[in-house]
């Protein structure tokens, strides 16, 4: 696929993006679309015959309803009506009800609106008005709508007449319908499971979220978890299913579903800026995703609340400023799956059926084709896929930073493993054990053996570094072979060794793995001709002092044991064991020296 088309591509779905954050408008109630007015009862949500305004028109407040009752002025074209009159009125022909039944109810989508008078018009010339303020509309439990009863209208009533002071939106008006029954209105039992069944749907991820955030403190986690709810509290009040637990005036629905709808496309934006891998979008356009979001926040998040002074705006107002982050995220998302992001493709996955449902929506909600209601659902739906399939997403980034946690941990025990241990022979080196050293004192081992082999230099000599190598490690396995806890084995370095032992009889063991250090040896590196053997100059003392001696105390003092076993023929122990009555090691209680002349060289 060429650059070009892919950007056509972008574009396009950028394009469809920006209906979608446009349609749950619509959706909500409020703002957005406006059905033609003459709709008809073809298209309303019902099997029942619902009635469509056929006449609007707008007027100041002190236009009366006998003044409109009696003029010519009404507009009768299925043009849409307007909200940005302080008063519209509605005009419902009794031609359109011709039949033995009479329209009991009034009902349509829920907007703000200061109050709602009807005046029954009889052939006399008679009026029957009954007047409702915002506060008396209740919302139905079924999508965003409410109902209010007639005035009785009777054979002889020729037309109603509906006073609208204040409309908040145009959909308060042009999807106003009168009914035979408030039942008639809304949504099917079928239609209300499936959105409990949504609103079921989403406190599952709610529920994921908050056991990642546990473990794993990650900013987009929470952000996913705000996402939910705010979706969630979107479909409670737009699809009306909230009413069923309070009944909730309508200034309240009419409010928190525009606002929940906002607040959920200003964190998806943010969540999106965060989730994405870093690699994935440049710094600018995070910060810009980042702005888009904080802007959805505040601007269409304030245009949710429908002041009455703010009323000639907020429709479009909250229509356009959802664009930016819609044009955004779309970007960063198509950006983002160019650099081979693993995320993005996950949210080109969760955000097209919302994509589809929103283009569904939308061309129904502008009258160019008319299908069933109950597709609204699809929207609903839509989110909890949406929803859904971000915390599979969120799962896989989950075990993706778990796996890279552990890969680093690791890597970081092997380094440790590589600087504390000897190359050649795997036992701790120097720098490991002085470290450890007042660790290990305080852990009880209060013997050390300095072990260095004897005329070593003569088998590489003879027998070439490789082979000394052989035996060097022969001898790391000798000393390490207990692979006990009573003793720790370490190389100086060159062939020289220390053994930390504690527990009972420890010169007696240290004798011991000095004298298997020949046979091993000879066992492992065949052909040396003659037994390497190896001195040792061994320091025992007191527990109770050990901890007043440091390395280079003991390392200095077995040393000079080393020497004396060397001086006096090698291949033997040569030990002390130290009383102290302060730090420094001053007398000698026991001195002596064991070894054996199998191979003591001359
Ligand atoms: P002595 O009995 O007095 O200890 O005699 P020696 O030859 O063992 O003494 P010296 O300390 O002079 O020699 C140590 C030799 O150890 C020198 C070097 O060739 C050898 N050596 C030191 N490090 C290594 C090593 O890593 N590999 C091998 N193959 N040889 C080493
Ligand atoms: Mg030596
Ligand atoms: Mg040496």
């Amino acid at each position: 696929m060429g650059r070009a088309s892919f950007l056509r591509r972008v574009a396009a779905l950028a394009a469809l993006l920006a209906t979608m954050f446009a349609m749950p408008s619509g959706a909500s109630a409020t703002h957005g679309d406006q059905a033609p007015l003459a709709a008809g009862p073809g298209a309303v949500r019902s099997a029942h015959p619902a009635f469509a305004p056929t006449c609007h028109a707008a007027s100041g407040t002190d236009t009366t309803i006998r003044a409109m009752a009696d003029q010519e002025a009404w507009t009768c074209d299925g043009s849409a009506p307007r909200a940005d009159r302080p008063v519209a009125w509605l005009r419902f022909e009794a031609e359109s009800w011709l039949g033995e039944e009479r329209p009991r109810h009034f009902f349509t989508r829920i907007a703000r609106h200061r109050s709602i008078t009807f005046a029954a018009l009889d052939a006399d010339g008679t009026l029957r008005i009954r007047a409702f303020g915002e506060d008396e509309a209740r919302p139905l439990v079924a999508g965003p709508v409410f109902d209010l009863p007639l005035p009785e209208i009777r054979e002889e009533t020729r037309a109603l007449i509906a006073r609208v002071e204040r409309p908040h939106s145009v959909p308060l008006l042009s999807e106003a319908r009168l009914i035979y029954d408030a039942e008639d209105a809304g949504w099917s039992s079928e239609e209300m499971m499936l959105l409990a069944m949504v609103i079921g749907m989403l406190i599952l991820p709610l529920f994921f979220d908050l056991s990642f955030f546990v473990v794993l403190r990650e900013r987009f986690v929470a952000l996913h978890a705000g996402m939910v709810v705010a979706m969630m509290v979107y479909v409670l009040f737009a699809g009306g299913l909230v009413n069923v637990f309070w009944t909730m005036p309508v200034a309240i629905v009419s409010v928190v579903a525009p606002l929940a709808w906002a607040i959920g496309c200003g964190l998806s934006a943010l969540f999106l800026a965060e989730f994405l891998e870093r690699d994935a979008q440049s710094p600018f356009m995070r910060r810009l995703t980042i702005a888009a979001g904080l802007w959805t926040l505040a601007v269409p998040g304030f245009f949710a609340f429908q002041f009455h002074w703010s009323q000639p705006v907020d429709d479009r107002g909250y229509f356009l400023a959802m664009m930016p982050a819609a044009i955004l995220t779309t970007f960063a998302i198509a950006r983002a799956m160019m650099r081979g992001s693993r995320s993005a493709r996950y949210l080109a996955v969760a955000w097209a059926p919302l994509i589809l449902a929103s283009i569904e929506r939308a061309l129904r909600g502008l009258g160019l084709y008319v299908g069933p209601s109950s597709l609204d659902q699809m929207l609903y739906v839509a989110t909890a896929i949406e929803v859904i399939v971000m915390s599979l997403a969120i799962a896989d980034r989950f075990l993706a930073i778990r796996r890279e946690r552990d890969a680093a941990l690791g890597e970081a025990r092997m380094l440790e493993q590589l600087s504390s241990r000897d190359a050649l022979t795997g036992l701790m080196n120097r720098r490991a054990l002085e470290s450890r050293f007042v660790e290990l004192l305080a852990q009880g081992f209060d013997t050390f053996a300095l072990v260095d082999l004897d005329r070593f230099k003569h088998v590489n000599d003879r027998h070439g570094h490789q082979v000394g190598d052989g035996a060097l490690i022969a001898c790391a396995a000798a000393l390490g072979a207990a692979g006990d806890r009573d003793s720790v084995a370490a190389r100086l370095g060159g062939e020289e060794f220390v053994v930390l032992l504690r527990g009972a009889r420890t010169l007696e063991r240290a004798e011991n793995m000095r004298r298997s250090i020949p046979l091993r040896i000879a066992s492992e590196v065949p052909g040396l001709g003659e037994p390497v053997t190896a001195s040792m100059g061994v320091l025992e003392l007191p527990r109770a002092s050990a901890h007043a001696l440091t390395f280079e105390d003991f390392y200095a003092r077995a040393d000079a044991l080393m020497y004396e076993a060397k001086a006096s023929g090698r291949n033997r122990m040569s030990y002390e064991k130290l009383t102290l009555f302060d730090s420094a090691p001053t007398g000698r209680a026991k001195a002596g020296a064991a070894g054996d002349n199998a191979g003591a060289a001359a």
